[in-house]
């Protein structure tokens, strides 16, 4: 295995504003930020179809329990909430009901409200296109869909809705420290130049044809830190890797590495700590190293990434002075156009999806049409969300499957130091691939519902409202 002892030690790399690190006997001085967590088991019921390959795949148990785990955050008059699900993504009808219903209950602006996804492979279907035509087919065959029996969907806005209630009333005066190390040796880009000048996606391990990869990953494992008033006890630590969650497969339901990072931190941090993964932009990053055989499995991932945040933890830097603060805007990005009889054979081929009589790619086109169909409209909202925890941290989130390409463009340009940027936020919209991407092609392009250029106007938002912040004295 080329999972060597050099690449086991990733390189912390924490530039500290202030000059005092982390430090568990080091009193911080009390600020006015108060911090609520809370956690809630979303597990569908067994049966219930699974998400994250392009055939009908029901669920035979439970590897481990997939949980909704939420911060709340209060400065003064300002309050903050992100939520992030173990599943592969959040529906825009699961994200708008429960942003609409959790800030009529606890009075945090929607806008304030950030729900993501980690993009677990090993969650629910609850929506889609795929969804609708396994459903419809159970429908037509059984008079009902025997693996939908309960509304799930319904079911989840309600618990996302108590998740933020508890956090806020488990609110408490805390210490917060935030920075950023490496890791090294999980994460890889999986497209490549091939021989024949194309470029492909997972070409397969040791092909003969792969030139180089097709762009970057990126390395940088956010971590925010979260203890309590006294500094003794770890509460929580967000943790931002861009990394895709497709480690484990199967038929069990399970939160993938990001289960086994928290097992590795909790014998140190102790069987409270929680872990809030906010999963990287990672559209075109998953773990399989191509020069290698052995595939990396997920405990080995988990326990990397909790091995390398706990190295980190002692150089965090304490957030002294928090000034939180949020801002969102929606960009408006065309969606791919279809003419009525593309859009007709679509209906017909995704008959054939999860099948072997089309070659997967169009099977992919077939399913991606009808998703378009199925959102309507000539365009999409996509929201970008900038919240600030002080002047030198921020989070931003994004909707979709975004490329790493365009995180490192906004890291680039972010003033803040630390800056985590989380995928899937509030809609799951298929990838957000790169202009370059699109004219490369291959299945991430064509499992895409916007045009070439849309990721672009998403890092140009995301910029606009990080300078935004950074500039601003609320
Ligand atoms: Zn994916």
């Amino acid at each position: 295995m080329r999972y060597s002892m050099s690449n086991q030690l990733s390189f912390l790399l924490i530039v500290c504003s202030t000059m005092f690190p982390f430090q568990a006997e080091q009193m911080l001085q009390a600020s006015d930020l108060s911090v609520g967590i809370a956690a809630k088991d979303i597990t569908p019921p067994v049966g219930y179809r699974m998400s994250g390959y392009f055939h009908e795949r029901l669920s035979t148990g439970v590897l481990n329990p997939l949980y909704a785990k939420a911060i709340v955050l209060q400065q003064g008059d300002t309050r903050a909430a992100i939520i992030l699900c173990d599943m592969i993504g959040i529906s825009p009808d699961v994200s708008g009901r429960t942003r609409q219903q959790a800030s009529a209950t606890t009075g945090i602006p929607a806008a304030n409200i950030l729900i993501a996804a980690t993009h677990s492979h090993t969650g629910p279907l609850y929506f889609g296109a795929l969804r609708n035509h396994f459903h419809n087919l159970a429908v037509a065959e059984h008079g009902h869909d025997p693996h939908e029996t309960t509304d799930y969907p319904s079911e989840l806005v309600a618990r996302l809705i108590q998740v933020v209630v508890e956090a806020q009333a488990a609110m408490q005066p805390v210490q917060i420290a935030a920075g950023k190390t490496h890791q090294n040796g999980l994460s890889f880009n999986r497209r490549f130049h091939m021989k024949d000048g194309s470029v492909r996606f997972n070409p397969g391990v040791l092909n003969p044809d792969i030139v180089r990869p097709a762009g970057p990953i990126d390395p940088d494992v956010g971590i925010l830190l979260v203890r309590d008033a006294s500094g003794d006890r770890t509460l929580a630590g967000l943790i931002n890797f861009a990394l895709h969650l497709d480690t484990i497969g199967g038929t069990l339901y399970a939160a993938d590495y990001p289960f086994h990072m928290e097992q590795y931190l909790r014998q140190s941090l102790g069987q409270d700590f929680m872990l809030l993964f906010g999963t990287g932009t990672c559209g075109d990053i998953n773990h399989i190293d191509v020069a290698c055989k052995d595939r990396l499995t997920s405990e080995v991932i988990g326990s990397k990434l909790g091995e390398t945040v706990q190295n980190a933890i002692p150089q965090l830097c304490p957030v002294t002075q928090p000034s939180l603060a949020a801002r969102s805007t929606i960009v408006r990005v065309p969606l791919q156009q279809f003419s009525p009889q593309q859009i007709e054979q679509a209906r017909q081929d995704i008959f054939k999806v999860g099948s072997s009589q089309m070659p997967f790619l169009q099977q992919v086109e077939a399913y991606k049409i009808l998703a378009i169909q199925w959102r309507g409209g000539t365009t999409i909202p996509l929201e970008v969300q900038v919240f600030r925890l002080s002047d030198d941290v921020a989070i931003v989130g994004l909707p979709g499957e975004v490329f790493v390409e365009l995180g490192l463009a906004i890291k680039e340009v972010s003033p803040f130091e630390t800056t985590l940027i989380i995928e899937l936020c509030n809609d799951a919209p298929g990838y957000i691939p790169t202009r370059k991407a699109f004219a490369e092609g291959s299945y991430e392009t064509v499992n895409s519902r916007i045009t070439s250029g849309g990721g672009e106007q998403l890092v140009e938002a995301a910029a606009r409202l990080l300078k935004e912040l950074k500039a601003a004295d609320e």
